[in-house]
């Protein structure tokens, strides 16, 4: 085991692996932009280091600063969190060849993964049913014309190199084919420095259900259940659940096996998830990998008991799991809701600022992930999410009302959040009864 990780995060997600690694004994060093001195995880580290200016290309990005605080610190392993470098195969190969261990799958994964297109036509081999589309890149607009037409209307164009719901247009028509075609292909460029894309069939607001998986580096392959992520704003997952309400044993197990049986086919390592999207019909596909611990593991750890950030870290030291498929056991319903520093009532514009004060709720049942605290500046420069409830019920009544009792609870003051709404969502009769798809907020906003 490592004796000292360096973790290459902030907010939240810097705070949760922090506690995990203290938990093992491990010692911790923060790296942080000059806009974040003041954060959580700086504060709670054992050693924390200045790595560049507010904007993420120059701190969080920085690659070169990052190793160099890793070698001054002797840390040996580095953990990256989610988003900013999580999936960037070349920091993972840098780390390597500067013999520091990148918690997270091997190189190959991350690049096989990271390009989506590639990853579809993996799970395909793997026997795992993928959205309808291209078997390829789509080159020119007249090759998307003719997939279209082929797969009928509507389509969805999204870019290889594609996450967090960017370089994605869906198309009804020719003319917005064309349109949307040319569009992603400009913001994936600018994005994600490829113009790379593909298409699939645009499924009719089916729902999100993804499938955690563990594997070891000694061919030991687990699942940990599905997740729920289909309370979604412009793709952008709000509220998560685990298990789905609309998953039956039947289809979780199927699911379950497609996930652990593309995670083996890939040779995949470490915590991953596998990503579905379930029709109306109760057909699910194939859409993409995460090859990083995601926003809502949380759910997951609560039905499960199990610490997913502490597998990664024991994963990543060359252990071997310690549980077997019949050991994880399901306990009951878990939500999370996400609260953003965001005005639902202004079309959902970040609202950085001072908190004023801040009193986080507590009680039976309830897990916060967060890094804020009264007096905290929400920097404008990152993304604006302050918090993550997490409650957990014997079933899904009760987590609900654990829930609406959590929400109450929060005060956040100085800025709006998206309290309410998550409030008004949980307690409406089309959430409660488990009755929608990944549209659902977005016709709200209508
Ligand atoms: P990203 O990597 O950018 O998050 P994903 O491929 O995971 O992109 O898709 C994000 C979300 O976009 C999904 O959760 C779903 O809401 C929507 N989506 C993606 N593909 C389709 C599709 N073929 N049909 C309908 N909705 C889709």
């Amino acid at each position: 085991m490592f004796e000292k990780v360096l973790i290459a995060n902030r907010g939240e997600i810097a705070v949760r692996i922090i506690r995990a690694c203290k938990e093992l004994g491990l010692r911790t060093v923060a790296v942080f932009s000059k806009a974040d001195r003041e954060s959580l995880h700086v504060k709670l580290a054992d050693e924390a280091f200045c790595i560049g200016n507010n904007a993420s290309a120059e701190s969080y990005l920085n690659i070169p600063n990052i190793i160099s605080v890793a070698e001054i610190t002797d840390a040996e392993a580095i953990h990256p969190g989610y988003g900013f470098l999580s999936e960037s195969a070349d920091f993972a190969e840098i780390c390597e060849s500067c013999r520091i261990t990148f918690i997270g799958p091997k190189t190959g994964s991350i690049n096989l993964m990271g390009n989506k297109s590639l990853a579809r036509e993996t799970a395909r081999k793997a026997g795992v049913t993928v959205i309808p589309g291209s078997r390829e890149l789509v080159k020119d607009k007249d090759e998307a014309l003719k997939l279209a037409h082929k797969i009928k209307y509507p389509v969805i164009v999204k870019a290889s190199a594609g996450g967090g719901g960017r370089g994605m247009r869906v198309a009804h028509t020719d003319v917005s084919l064309v349109n949307g075609f040319l569009a992603a292909q400009a913001e994936s460029e600018i994005s994600f420095g490829s113009s790379d894309v593909y298409i699939e069939k645009f499924l009719d607001n089916p729902r999100h259900i993804e499938v955690q998986v563990l594997a070891d580096q000694h061919g030991n392959t687990v699942h940990l259940g599905e997740r729920d992520c289909s309370m979604q704003r412009r793709h952008q997952k709000l509220i998560e659940e685990s298990p789905s309400p609309v998953v039956d044993d039947k289809l979780r197990a199927e699911m379950c096996d497609m996930a652990v049986r593309l995670a083996k086919y890939s040779n995949y390592e470490s915590a991953g998830t596998v990503e579905f999207l379930l029709d109306k019909d109760g057909k699910f596909y194939f859409i993409e990998m995460n090859t990083r611990i995601q926003v809502e593991h949380t759910v997951t750890e609560m039905i499960t008991g199990l610490d997913i950030i502490k597998e990664q870290i024991r994963i990543a030291a060359g252990e071997q799991l310690e549980i077997k498929q019949k050991d994880v056991n399901f306990s009951g319903v878990a939500l999370e809701c996400r609260i953003n520093a965001e005005d639902p009532g202004n079309n959902f514009r970040p609202c950085p600022g001072k908190l004023e004060f801040v009193s986080l709720p507590g009680g039976p049942h309830v897990r916060v992930d967060s890094h804020i605290y009264a007096g905290y500046q929400i920097p404008a420069h990152y993304d604006s999410m302050l918090a993550k409830v997490i409650t957990h019920g014997r079933d899904r009544r009760e987590a609900i009302a654990c829930m609406v009792r959590a929400l109450d609870e929060c005060l956040i003051e100085g800025v709006k959040t998206t309290i309410p709404l998550l409030l008004r969502i949980i307690q409406g009769g089309r959430f409660v009864n488990g009755d929608y798809g990944i549209n659902f907020i977005d016709e709200l906003f209508e």
